[in-house]
């Protein structure tokens, strides 16, 4: 199963593909992940890429395809996927599909998850990550039993650079101009489901869940 789940940032992607995962053993697929990665590890790719998050705006096109066309060929890719956070933009859609169909695969769903702007910035400002598991927290709608540490691992818990105040704006400023035509675009391809990404975690998944077991008719 092929999967890209759509959506601002904020909406709980990361989240749900984690319970994804948990669920339907899929990879987890997320460019963000990734390129955070490749900064703390100061590679070139980092260096490249650390900039423009900084700002909190996107990464250059061929530099996230080309991460993607990469690991799409790993093994643990054969039976499925989850992209969290890729496509955001209509080259990087299009670009995608060129590399889908050079390798004989296809999207089966695209989960677009759907939430009020005012929320998004609410939810990103207390947003919390562990940095030793990636386990995601917020100190007042999910808080960690101690505060600061995972509780899943003990990790210390950090708030990602990027989620200020005023990099939050810029990068919903971008999910607008630059993501959310990929709705119309995967809505034209009869892939999209829309779903509504209030509520608790488990009820959001609940939909998900109901998207991915229903029977093809
Ligand atoms: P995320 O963790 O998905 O919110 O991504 C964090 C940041 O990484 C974004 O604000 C962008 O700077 C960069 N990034 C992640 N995925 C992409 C992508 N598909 N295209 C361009 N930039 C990306």
């Amino acid at each position: 199963m092929n999967l890209i789940l759509l959506g601002p940032p904020g909406a709980g992607k990361g989240t749900q593909a984690q319970m994804i995962v948990d669920r339907y053993h899929l990879p987890q697929i997320s460019t963000g992940d990734i390129l955070r990665a490749a900064v703390k590890e100061g590679t070139s790719l980092g260096k490249q890429a650390k900039t423009f998050m900084d700002r909190g705006q996107l990464v250059p096109d061929e530099v996230v395809i080309g991460i993607i066309d990469e690991r799409l060929r790993a093994s643990d890719c054969k039976t499925g996927f989850i992209l969290d956070g890729f496509p955001r933009t209509n080259p990087q859609a299009e670009a995608f599909q060129a590399i889908l169909t050079k390798i004989g695969k296809s999207v089966d769903h695209v989960i677009n998850i759907e939430v009020d702007p005012e929320e998004l910035v609410r939810r990103l400002t207390g947003r919390r990550t562990c940095n030793n598991c990636g386990g995601m927290f917020h100190i007042l709608f999910h808080p960690p039993k101690k505060e600061g540490v995972c509780d899943r691992c003990g990790g210390t818990l950090y708030q990602r650079e990027d989620d200020g105040e005023e990099t939050i704006r810029t990068r919903l400023k971008e999910y607008e101009k630059q993501t959310a035509p990929l709705i119309q675009y995967y809505q034209n391809k009869k892939l999209l489901r829309s779903i509504w990404g209030v509520g608790g975690q488990n009820q959001i998944f609940e939909q998900i869940i109901r998207v991915l077991d229903a029977k093809p008719v």
